[in-house]
C-alpha cells in the first residue's frame, strides 16, 4: 500500500538473514526449516519476508489460514506451504493454490478426503496434527488406528508430515511437562510410521523448542518469533536482531498547568507544569489501551517518555517535561534496542501481541 505517514514500521531484511542463519546454526544440516509467516509475518509484511526467506532456502512456509497462503502463491511463492488452521469451507481454495492442509480431527480428515477424491487427486500432501498437551487442535494419539484405516482406503492423499505443538517451550519451570510432550510425540510417531510403512516429516518445535530442546528437533522445526528477532529469553534475545522498528514524529507539543487534564475521560491530571507531545499512533494502529496511563512509553531523543492518560484511536500523548525536543522530532516506539518484548512486558503482554497488532494503516518500509 502506498501510504505515506509519519508513523512507519521499518523492516530490516539483513536482520532477517541474521536470524535465519542463527536459527539454522542451532539445527542439524539435514533438519528442515519451516518459516512461520502467519499474521502478516508477525505484523511485518508476509510477501516480502517469504520472498526473502525463499531465497535464503527455507524448506517450508506455514500460515494460519487459507487466505494467507493464497496471498503468498499469488505473489509467486513456490515453496510448499502448510496451512495450520484450514476449514472445510476453504478446501477447494487450498487445492487450487497447492496449499497443504493440517488435518487435525476426523471431521476435517474425512471432509478433505471426500473433496480430494471428488477432484481425482492423487497423493495430495496433507499433514496430521496430534494433541500432546496443548489441548488446542489435534488428534488424540489413541485415534491412530482409525486415522490409518481412513488413509489406507484412499490414494487421494499422502501424509507429508506428522506434527504436534509444545505448550510451554519457553518456560523453564515447565520442563517436565515439555519433556512429556516430546516423549508422547516420539511414541505416537513411531506407532504411526510402523503402520504407514514410510516416514513422513516429523516436527514439534517452535522457536523456543529449537533453542531449549535439541531433542525435539525431529526432521523439521517451525520458527516464527525467532525469525523476527525474539528468543523469549534474554540469553537468546542478545543473539537475535529484531527486524522491525516502529517510529513516528511529534505532531504537537502542549504545556499543561497543574490541575489541567489530558485526553479522553480526563484520565491524566497534571500535578505540576507538564509538557506533552502528541504522536500520530493509537489503538487503531495496534497501540492497545493497555499501554495507556504510563504502562507504555516511547523514546524521544534517547529519553524515555511515558504515555499519559488514555490511548486514543489515532494518537497518544507522552510526557516530555524533562526532554528537550520539538514538533517534528522523531519518536521511537520500539526498535532493535528498545525492543517490542520490553515494551510489551512492561504492559503485561508479549512481543507476539504487540508485533501482530500493528495495523495495515501503518506504512511498511523495507530496508535491504
Ligand atoms: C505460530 C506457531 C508456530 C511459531 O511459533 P513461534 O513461537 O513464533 O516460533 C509454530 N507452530 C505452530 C503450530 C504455530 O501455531
Amino acid at each position: 500500500m502506498n501510504n505515506p505517514h509519519a508513523t512507519v514500521l521499518t523492516i530490516n531484511l539483513q536482520h532477517l538473514t541474521h536470524n535465519f542463519n542463527y536459527l539454522k546454526s542451532k539445527i542439524d544440516s539435514d533438519t528442515k526449516f519451516m518459516a512461520v509467516v502467519k499474521a502478516t509475518a508477525y505484523g511485518s509484511d508476509a510477501i516480502t519476508i517469504a520472498k526473502h526467506l525463499e531465497t535464503l532456502g527455507a524448506d517450508y512456509f506455514a500460515v494460519a489460514y487459507a487466505a494467507e497462503g493464497v496471498a503468498l502463491r499469488e505473489a509467486g511463492i513456490q515453496t510448499p506451504i502448510l496451512v495450520l488452521h484450514p476449514q472445510p469451507l476453504n478446501f477447494k481454495t487450498l487445492i487450487a493454490y497447492k496449499l497443504e492442509p493440517n488435518l487435525y480431527s476426523f471431521r476435517v480428515l474425512k471432509d478433505f478426503i471426500a473433496v480430494a477424491e471428488h477432484n481425482n487427486l492423487k497423493e495430495y500432501r496433507v499433514h496430521l496434527k496430534f494433541n500432546t498437551g496443548l489441548n488446542r487442535l489435534g488428534f488424540d494419539p489413541a485415534d491412530i488406528p482409525l486415522i490409518f484405516e481412513l488413509i489406507n482406503k484412499t490414494t487421494s492423499v499422502k501424509i507429508a508430515s506428522l506434527f504436534s505443538h509444545l505448550a510451554a517451550s519457553e518456560d523453564h519451570n515447565e520442563r517436565t511437562f515439555t519433556l512429556q510432550q516430546i516423549a508422547t510425540f516420539k511414541e505416537l510417531s513411531h506407532n504411526f510410521i510402523s503402520l504407514l510403512g514410510y516416514t513422513p516429516i516429523l516436527h514439534q518445535s517452535n522457536t523456543s523448542g529449537i533453542l531449549n530442546y535439541p531433542e525435539a528437533h525431529f526432521s523439521m522445526v517451525r520458527t516464527g518469533i525467532g525469525l523476527y528477532g525474539y528468543g523469549n529469553d534474554p540469553l537468546f534475545d542478545t543473539k537475535l536482531k529484531p527486524i522491525a522498528s516502529l517510529t513516528s514524529s511529534i505532531s504537537q507539543i502542549h504545556t499543561l498547568q497543574s490541575g489541567e487534564s489530558l485526553g479522553y475521560n480526563r484520565a491524566f491530571i497534571a500535578q505540576q507544569t507538564t509538557k506533552t507531545a502528541t504522536i500520530p499512533i493509537g489503538h487503531a494502529d495496534g497501540i492497545n489501551r493497555i499501554y495507556g496511563n504510563q504502562k507504555g512509553f516511547v523514546y524521544i531523543n534517547g529519553q524515555k517518555a511515558p504515555i499519559l492518560g488514555n490511548v486514543c484511536m489515532d494518537m497518544i500523548m507522552v510526557d516530555i517535561t524533562n526532554i528537550i525536543c520539538q514538533e517534528g522530532d522523531m519518536v521511537t516506539i520500539f526498535d532493535a534496542k528498545t525492543t517490542a518484548a520490553s515494551v510489551a512486558e512492561n504492559a503485561g503482554t508479549i512481543s507476539y501481541e504487540l508485533l501482530t497488532s500493528i495495523s495495515s494503516r501503518i506504512q511498511r518500509k523495507i530496508i535491504t
